[in-house]
């Protein structure tokens, strides 16, 4: 008995090393599943979401003496829960809505919303939801940043570039150091145990290449948490890791194409595993693409 032990011991300790040290940061040990609204600072909320399917993304939840401000809205039917999750932490009604991007997991409670708050989001984010016929588009947009001004809080909506669309929206809460990424970072596992992995929209205008820029932008911010697009909140460093992270798939993508890989073979050639990222075909062949036209 005691040997077996022993033995499924190091098989975890050798698994864990072989997984090296950014798989190991991935997803923190005993992270649960949990949508429970979680207090991050004072005034500051967040209802987890971990994926595209199940619970949509992260909503931020910042109150204020005079209402509330959230951040995206996940999915059709959660703008019910989305304001009991609210009510539970205080009385004040939702005013506003910044949205991160135009993405259904992160959208789809604007039909609700929109009847009682007003919706914000970058131009192009409005754009890519009219072209995709989504449902309640936001009637207030704005091209470079807008802040709105609540019961003696600012919060503030900057486009920095493009990266996951061409109209992703940081939300930035400077008074309390913390950031909403929208999916420009996205962490960890999915409620089923899939890995997330980042995903260039360009249907809907992303760019990997501008990616990484957009991150180096959001780093100049003044924060010590972010909350990802989907995910645990995470600390500065672990974004750094995130955007180190795409700084090696450019390379990596670019190297292969220098050395003339082809794209049928792109796939099987580009090492994604020690990134913890499993990407599917369909999401490497236009990132092939994309990077193959930068040439
Ligand atoms: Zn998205």
């Amino acid at each position: 008995m005691r040997h077996v032990r022993v033995l499924v011991a190091f098989g975890l300790t050798a698994a864990a090393l072989a997984a090296g040290p950014i798989a190991a940061r991935q997803q923190r040990q005993g992270e649960p599943f949990s949508t429970a609204i979680t207090k991050l600072k004072d005034g500051l909320y967040v209802i987890p979401g971990y994926d595209g399917a199940v619970t949509g993304g992260n909503v931020a939840v910042r109150v204020t003496s005079e209402g509330v401000i959230i951040v995206d809205d996940r999915f059709p039917p959660s703008s019910a829960e989305i304001a009991g999750k609210v009510k539970s932490v205080t009385p004040q009604p939702i005013k506003y809505v910044l949205s991160t991007h135009n993405h259904g997991d992160h959208t789809g409670g604007h039909p609700e919303f929109i009847k009682t708050a007003e919706i914000i989001a970058h131009r192009n984010a409005r754009e890519n939801m009219v072209r995709g016929k989504q449902a309640a588009p936001p009637r207030i947009v704005f091209s470079d940043q807008a802040s709105v001004f609540l019961g003696g809080v600012e919060v503030e909506a900057r486009h920095l570039g493009r990266g996951h669309t061409n109209g992703d929206s940081v939300i930035y809460f400077r008074d309390l150091r913390a950031v909403h990424t929208g999916d420009l970072v996205v962490w960890g596992r999915r409620t089923d145990g899939s890995l997330l992995t980042p995903f260039m929209d360009y249907g809907n205008g992303g760019s990997l290449s501008e990616w990484i820029g957009t991150l180096d932008k959001v780093l100049q911010l003044d924060f010590d948490s972010a909350i990802p697009g989907h995910g645990p909140v995470l600390s500065k460093d672990e974004v750094r890791s995130f955007r180190q992270k795409l700084v090696t798939l450019r390379q990596r993508g670019a190297d292969l194409i220098t050395s003339g890989v082809g794209r049928n073979d792109f796939m099987a050639k580009l090492r994604t595993d020690d990134l913890n990222w499993p990407f599917p075909k369909e999401r490497i062949e236009p990132l092939y693409d994309e990077l193959a036209s930068k040439r």
